[in-house]
């Protein structure tokens, strides 16, 4: 727990719900850039994700849990990414860091792109990968010309 203690008096402490790709990808990623990292999963075996490099720390358990954000000392957090498979305990997780615990920066992925909008009111970042894959392949179809010539081949 000493660790833990030197770990909140950094400003950067960062909080990843959920150890799945994205999260321990994330999550490896800003401990090898040397920030304060801890990851909860409720599953045990997702910690294997993690890199033999990883630094930071992790908590098993349900992050909709109050306990188990209390263990990972949320109030002490900068940052919190919700990345669970969930949307639903993205959204409710990402809600109390953000209304009872204060956290500046809450991020939260949400599957569901309709869901998207509403949480940017309550301060909340969302993203969303089906949106963020259309725009993409949108853009690589742009780039290539296909578009365009898509386009074409339909007025002939
Ligand atoms: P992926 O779909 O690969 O991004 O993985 C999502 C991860 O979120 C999995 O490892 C799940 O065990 C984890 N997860 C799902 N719901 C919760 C929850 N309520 N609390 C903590 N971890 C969760």
């Amino acid at each position: 727990m000493d660790l833990l203690k030197d770990r909140k008096a950094n400003a950067d402490y960062t909080i990843i719900i959920g150890c799945g790709r994205l999260g321990a990808n994330l999550a490896n990623t800003l401990s090898d850039d040397g920030g304060s990292v801890l990851i909860i999963d409720k599953n045990k075996d997702a910690f294997r994700k993690l890199s033999p490099s990883f630094g930071g720390l992790s908590v098993i358990g349900d992050a909709m849990d109050l306990d188990v954000l209390q263990e990972a000392q949320i109030s002490k957090a900068s940052i919190v990414v919700a990345v669970t498979n969930d949307d639903n305990a993205n959204i409710l997780v990402a809600q109390l860091a953000r209304e009872m615990f204060k956290i500046q920066r809450v991020i939260a992925r949400l599957y569901d792109p309709e869901r998207e909008c509403v949480y940017r009111e309550f301060g909340i970042d969302t993203i969303c990968p089906a949106v963020l894959s259309a725009k993409e392949i949108d853009k690589i179809l742009s780039e290539t010309g296909m578009l365009k010539d898509i386009s074409e081949e339909g007025k002939q």
